[in-house]
Parts: structure tokens; sequence; C-alpha cells
């Protein structure tokens, strides 16, 4: 197995809360740095606009648990009551190539991960305000009920009280295009 001592590239954990417009801020990075974008494993249903391989693997509980078993994958969560796990054979694959590899995952995946890799680049997202944030989950509105969408705000604001503890670096978005060159920088000027 890749350890921190002989890989080559750059490990590149980016949380934050729902809608904190991650996805954006990834895409760039993948295509201006050429990163590698960890594809998760996931039980959750295929949203509108997804696509299965690209966005998430989008596979039943049994297979989820069926990798997890077979220790395929580098972390894995529980986040609104589905499945999300890191396969670790391609971000190692990726590493050992040279390459960033980025994975966009909860805070609880983000400490699993640096426990095996601590020097991993950690990245939270924060939305500007609060308030902020709430508006656009309702704007996104994936068809919640209000109890789920209140769900969704309230780990929200648990993932933002844990991110000024745990994450080596907090890039606020209130901006995109100045998040997007803070979080390039960062990547840059950190050590291979
Ligand atoms: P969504 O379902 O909205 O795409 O993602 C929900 C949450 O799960 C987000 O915070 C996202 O970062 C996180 N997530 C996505 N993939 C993974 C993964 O592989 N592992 C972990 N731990 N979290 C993930």
């Amino acid at each position: 197995m890749t350890n921190s001592s002989d890989r080559k590239g750059k490990l590149v954990i980016l949380s934050g809360p729902s809608g904190v417009g991650k996805t954006s801020i990834s895409r760039e990075i993948i295509r201006r740095l050429g990163a590698y974008f960890s594809v998760s494993l996931t039980t959750r249903p295929i949203g509108a606009g997804e696509k299965d391989g690209v966005d998430y693997h989008f596979v039943s509980k049994e297979e989820f648990e069926r990798a997890l078993a077979d220790h395929e994958l580098l972390e894995h969560a529980c986040v609104f009551g589905n499945y999300y796990g890191t396969p670790r054979r391609p971000v190692e694959e990726a590493l050992a190539a040279g390459r960033i590899a980025l994975l966009e995952i909860d805070v609880e995946g983000a400490r699993q991960v640096v426990r095996h890799f601590p020097d991993a680049i950690t990245i939270f997202i924060l939305p500007p305000r609060l308030e902020d944030l709430a508006k656009r989950l309702n704007a996104r509105n994936r068809g919640e009920d209000e109890q789920a969408r209140l769900k969704r705000l309230q780990r929200a604001q648990e993932e933002i009280a844990a991110a000024a503890r745990e994450y080596k670096y907090r890039v606020v978005n209130d901006d995109l295009n100045k998040a997007i060159e803070e979080v390039i920088q960062i990547i840059q000027n950190e050590p291979k």
C-alpha cells in the first residue's frame, strides 16, 4: 500500500456545507490543475442531471457493504441517512502518478483520510453568512420536505463548527471566482 512517504502527488480534501459551491470549485481544480476527481460510491438515489460513474457510482446498500467488507474504501460515512465512500485504489494510483487527487467529502470522511495521509491538504469552504446558505438550500430545493431541509441546515451548522477546529485552510465563498483562485493558490503553494 502507498504511504505518505513514497507518494508523489497531492491529496486535496474539499469539504463544506451543502450548497456552498464545492462542486463549482472542484470543477475548476480539475480543469486548471488536471486533478483526478475521486468518484465516490453512494447509496443515495441519482439526482436530476447526475451521471452514474461521473458524479458518483450509484450503488445498492449491498454493493456498498461488499466494498466496505473487501477494504476497497479509503473512508466512508453516513450522510443524511445514505452511505458515501471513497474508492481507495484510484486515489492511490493518481497519487503514485504524481497527480492531484481531489476528494469532495464530509468532515467525518476527512478525519479518516487524514489519519492515513497526515499531510493531506484539507480545505473547508464557508458560506459568507448562514442566511445565504439557507436561501441557497431553498433555491436548490430537491423536493425535500421542510424537516429534511432543516436537517440539512442543522448539519451545515455542525460542519461549520467542526471546520474551525479541524481543517488546515478555510475559504469563504462570497465570490466564486475569488474562492476558486484562493483554493488554487493553496494547492499550488503546498509542497508535494
Ligand atoms: P450530496 O448527496 O449532496 O452529493 O453529498 C452530501 C454530502 O456527502 C456532501 O457533504 C459531500 O461532500 C459528502 N460526500 C460525498 N461523497 C462522499 C464520500 O465519498 N465520503 C464522505 N465521507 N462524504 C462524501
